[in-house]
């Protein structure tokens, strides 16, 4: 931990040519109303590199508007300048089959922390890019003794903002507010191109370019011991919280990792108490389950985060005791407890202090990482250890021969991002060994989901979980994956897929195209990839050609994630589409126009009305109104497919007059989070093209239905529940999942799942796909 004095003195003369925020900004960090431009934050940290000799930036790539996605490395300047040699070491703490015992302890004293912090993913959370700014330059700048360890023992990537694109956005409608009644609201617009506040939802599937790039440049690279990522939360909540987390927690996250959490997580609340900053709580909120949250806990490194109390945006306000919530999942926000010692009284709450306590957690976490330096490092190498020792499974097989040749290669290659071994055998089947230093990652997203029956207390109601209960993959994509619980002999490995130079890029595209092409629309032509034979549009003919549909994608004033993962995937798949106002569709005439419309998964008032008056500027409220239900059912009677996802079919029910009854609305017994449920399709019918006769879709509250109109998929009468959790089974026994309804010449297509979900359903893709061509 002793600086060379040399470079101490070297460091602290160059120090004073650093900007400060305030000179680059024209504002200090936190300021009431101030809001940062990505273009200037980049400018910043480009400048304190060209200073500061403690500093180095890395732009990782473009994101989905492209604008530079940048981390920033920070350590003592003699790191900085031999940051390959610390990947290297890395590379062989990380994985034990490179690394004689021998070796180990030498390794540990050369090695650093290797620390990630990643900033406002959400951007309405919008403190953590300006604490970011301000801590760089803190760490550039100052030489007290607890930032000389720092720089001295750990390596700090420092991601100011995952999604920079939302900086922006979030920026342009604060300003465009601010002085008006509408200050402080959220834009009407998703804060992330496609995903919105789902970009913390892609971290397996890796879908998104920022997602991509950070695991692909960052995580698969540096292989980072801690990855504490800063959130915000409702005003009214602790001031900060912080892990340890709540149950369940994911089977295949190593115990010392979860130990290790709860330590530092405890460190960071012990270390905000005793700078006399109240209302920390720990143990709340969050449970610990779902790998798209959370990418390093399954690849040996601690996930850390936090979420500070918000403000309204920048803007400050005021908090009354009795106002502080009684009923937060784990603590009352007014009262004491062990996991919430010493509560905020209430008062003023700005921005400013959430810079101030995000500081302060950020020095802490890296302060721990430098302090228990070689305890990390050695514990990151034992995790790799016993991820190799696992004997059980033996293997996951995957045959050569599959439904959907397409699915199975995205699989592997989602596997293979995350840095999974994949070995190729000799008849083209692949196989998955667990005696590989990331066995859980592949475990946890190959085998099915038992998610524990979590109740608020016992015999009580259930616990939400945070996210959703199910990941298995090989059941979102229909893909054949087989469980080997033996050594067993094959003709011989031919290759590993992550030596196939096409297949470890988790930043690029090319092998996403190369994925996609059997489910093209290619030309005019609709490929069926089960049969390879082109599209069947209807029981008893072999093939015709069939017209490239006009879709018509609904967006609302109000930002739907679904919305947007819509029309990622419609790009993806080459399907055109235009996105239809509620101006669009009330001015009718819609059949000259398309031939398909989709409601993406959104609640019925939000389609019919929108934003109240009031509640956000006039140009944004109002939905489709009576009109625009009359001029839907006049696109129907014509001739037109509207296409209802999820929740959206209430309105269908409601405001079109569909004549099915959802037995799941207002029912307390029924209870799927997140789920995947069996179905049995009807497949005489032209929505079940290329699909088995049973399938798992994905069920999140998700609606079934009494009704006389066509059942294409229906529930069976038990077993229901095929991963994750589900109550009240009996409740949708025999009901339908997926129904095609007549209105005059056209068809209404109810979907009681979300065949598109998050980038991952590949086998009901298909349904959706299926539904855009039905004519
Ligand atoms: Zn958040």
């Amino acid at each position: 931990m002793r600086l060379k004095p040399l470079l101490l003195l070297f460091a602290t003369a160059l120090s004073a040519a650093v900007p400060t925020p305030k000179d680059h900004f024209g504002h200090d960090m936190g300021a009431d109303r101030f809001v940062l431009d990505w273009d200037k934050v980049v400018s910043y940290f480009r400048a304190v590199e060209k200073e500061s000799p403690r500093v180095r930036v890395q732009e990782l790539g473009k994101t989905a508007e492209g604008r530079p996605l940048i981390a920033a490395f920070i350590a003592a300047p003699d790191t900085i300048q031999n940051l390959n040699r610390y990947i290297e070491i890395q590379k062989k703490l990380a994985d034990p089959r490179l690394t004689p015992l021998a070796e180990l302890e030498p390794l540990i004293a050369k090695g650093k922390s290797i620390v990630l912090i990643t900033c406002s993913i959400h951007s309405t959370e919008l403190a953590s890019t300006q604490t970011a700014v301000e801590f760089a330059w803190r760490l550039a700048t100052e030489d007290k003794p607890h930032f000389r360890a720092i720089l001295e023992n750990t390596i700090l990537i420092l991601v100011p903002s995952l999604n920079p694109d939302g900086v922006d956005i979030v920026t342009q409608w604060y300003r465009k507010t601010l002085g008006t009644p509408f200050e402080a609201t959220s834009p009407p617009q998703l804060y992330h191109k496609y995903v919105g506040h789902d970009n913390n939802r892609d971290w397996y599937i890796l879908s998104q370019p920022e997602t991509r790039l950070v695991v692909g440049k960052l995580h698969n690279v540096w292989h980072p011991q801690i990855v504490y990522d800063v959130h915000q939360q409702q005003a009214n909540g602790s001031r900060i919280m912080a892990p340890p987390w709540l149950d369940p927690i994911e089977p295949n996250v190593d115990a010392i990792l979860v130990q290790e959490m709860n330590m530092v997580g405890m460190g960071i609340a012990a270390d905000l108490t005793a700078a006399g900053k109240t209302g920390v709580s720990v143990h709340a909120a969050y449970d610990f389950w779902e790998p798209s949250r959370h990418y390093q806990s399954f690849h040996a490194g601690l996930r850390i985060l936090t979420e500070s109390a918000s403000a309204r945006l920048a803007s400050p306000i005021t908090i009354r005791r009795e106002e502080l919530r009684e009923n937060m999942l784990g603590y009352n926000a007014r009262e004491r407890s062990w996991n919430h010692i010493e509560p905020w009284p209430g008062g003023r709450w700005t921005l400013r202090d959430i810079v101030d306590y995000q500081l302060i957690a950020m020095e802490s976490c890296l302060y721990q990482a430098a302090t228990r330096r070689d305890d990390l490092l050695r514990n990151f190498f034992k995790v790799g250890q016993r991820q190799i020792a696992r004997k059980t499974p033996y293997a996951f097989y995957i045959p050569a021969k599959q439904a959907d040749p397409g699915a199975a290669a995205k699989l592997i290659d989602t596997l293979a991002a995350g840095q999974v071994e994949v070995e190729i055998e000799a008849d083209n089947s692949h196989t998955i060994r667990m005696s590989q230093p990331y066995s859980g990652y592949a475990k946890a997203l190959l085998e099915r989901q038992v998610y524990p029956d979590s109740r608020l207390y016992p015999g009580g109601p259930p616990q939400k979980p945070y996210d959703v209960t199910a990941h298995t993959l090989p059941m979102l994509m229909g893909v054949d994956v087989r469980t080997l619980s033996r050594p067993f002999s094959l003709a011989g490995v031919v290759a590993a897929v992550n030596e196939h130079p096409g297949r470890l890029c988790a930043s690029d595209t090319d092998s996403w195209r190369e994925v996609t092409k059997a489910w093209k629309i290619n030309g005019a032509i609709w490929r069926d990839p089960l049969t390879g034979d082109f599209a069947v549009t209807s029981q008893g003919q072999n093939w015709k050609q069939i017209k490239r549909p006009r879709i018509g994608l609904y967006k609302s004033f109000m930002p739907i994630m679904d919305e947007g993962w819509t029309r990622w995937l419609l790009e993806q798949f080459g399907f055109e589409y235009t996105s239809v106002g509620n101006l669009e569709i009330q001015s009718g005439e819609l059949r000259q126009h398309f031939d398909a419309l989709i409601f993406p998964d959104q609640n019925a008032s939000s389609i019919e009305s929108g934003f109240a008056p009031g509640a956000m500027p006039p140009e944004y409220t109002g939905g489709v109104g009576a009109k625009g239900a009359a001029a839907l059912k006049e696109f129907a009677s014509a001739g037109g497919t509207l296409i209802f996802l999820n929740h959206s079919t209430d309105y269908a029910i409601e405001q079109l007059g569909i004549k099915a009854k959802n037995v799941v609305q207002g029912n307390p017994d029924f209870y799927s989070p997140g789920s995947l449920l069996r179905v049995h399709l009807d497949r005489t019918h032209p929505l079940c093209h290329g699909l088995p006769d049973d399938i798992p879709i994905w069920s999140e509250g998700s609606p079934a239905w009494d009704t006389d109109e066509k059942t294409v998929a229906r529930y069976p009468d038990a077993a229901i529940l095929a991963s994750g959790w589900l109550l009240g089974e009996s409740v949708i026994a025999k009901r339908s999942a997926l129904v095609d309804a007549k209105i005059g010449a056209g068809h209404v297509i109810l979907f009681g799942m979300r065949p598109q979900y998050r980038a991952q359903s590949y086998l009901t893709f298909k349904l959706f796909f299926n539904a855009l061509l039905y004519q």
